[in-house]
């Protein structure tokens, strides 16, 4: 190995072990302000992705060495396509799409590899709004479970909402969005489970509680990008040890709001940004819970 690789290796290590370190001291808590430097990839253990797709949403599951189920896509082919190789994903199992707004399903139209890849929808989901060849549609039931099996991971996939019962609750994408908790059983007993929630505000907010009142994750994706129409109930109810928030820098929707960073920080809930962190690796080690991303806060 070169000098060069070398002294990157070294940096590598250093930020593992400063990890590593904040981790104990910490004990669970994992904020995006400890990060001082940049990991060039995801770390190999790495259970979730939460993509920088800038003002959009989209994540990763890890099932295989190579392979991952993804949860919306955002609406820049490039962006979701930098993160696949950040984390190092050429096949995806499964397609989640929470609803159907551009900012969630839109990369897709461009990227031509996954077409023949299973895409899971709500029942009330509109099909024409499907990225263009994408036709192996699944729609979910409410209480259905899906499973996908890989050498790394064994992922639980249930529906909590939406019911089905009623086509688009107060007229919106939104509060139907198809929101999903994933049990993520890893090698080394390292489980996990993750709650994404596409863009629900707080109607449908309101409707999954009512339905699923012991709805409980280790990890949050925060709803609808922290916008204050999502309300704190859902944030209260989960008593998530992470939350993460999907949102381009500069929005023009001001999102995340104030009122929902500033609820998370109170409830000293640790805090991740796609906006100050880029692409977010989530995992357990030992028994702790870890986060890495590609950027280190105050980026430009
Ligand atoms: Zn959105």
């Amino acid at each position: 190995m070169s000098i060069r690789g070398n002294h990157r290796r070294m940096r590598r290590q250093q930020t593992w072990f400063f990890w590593l370190i904040i981790t104990v001291l910490a004990g669970f808590t994992i904020g995006h302000e400890l990060g001082t430097q940049r990991v060039t990839a995801a770390p190999h253990q790495w259970q979730i992705v939460t993509c920088d797709v800038g003002q959009g949403s989209a994540s990763l599951i890890h099932i295989d060495h190579d392979s991952a189920v993804l949860v919306d896509a955002g609406d820049e082919p490039d962006k979701l396509l930098g993160c696949l190789n950040w984390a190092g994903i050429s096949k995806l199992e499964g397609i989640f799409l929470t609803h159907e707004h551009e900012d969630h399903v839109k990369a897709l139209e461009s990227v031509e590899k996954f077409r023949g890849t299973p895409v899971y929808v709500s029942t009330v989901f509109e099909q024409k709004q499907l990225p263009s060849g994408y036709t192996n549609l699944q729609r979910q039931l409410q209480g259905q479970s899906l499973g996908f099996t890989g050498d790394q991971c064994s992922v639980e996939a249930k529906t909590l909402s939406p019911d089905g019962l009623t086509a688009h609750l107060e007229a919106s994408y939104n509060n139907d969005s198809l929101t999903e908790l994933l049990n993520i059983s890893c090698i080394e007993d390292r489980n996990l489970t993750y709650l994404a929630t596409g863009d629900l505000e707080k109607p449908g907010v309101q409707k999954l509680l009512s339905q699923n009142p012991d709805v409980h994750a280790d990890v949050l994706a925060v709803p609808h990008h922290g916008s204050k129409g999502a309300g704190t109930a859902l944030l209260e109810a989960t008593h998530p040890q992470l939350a993460l928030i999907s949102a381009g820098k500069n929005n023009e929707y001001g999102h995340p709001h104030q009122e929902i960073t500033q609820y998370l920080a109170q409830h000293h809930v640790p805090t991740a940004s796609t906006i100050e962190s880029g692409h977010i690796a989530t995992y357990v080690e030992q028994g702790r819970l870890m986060m890495v991303s590609s950027h280190a806060r105050g980026r430009s």
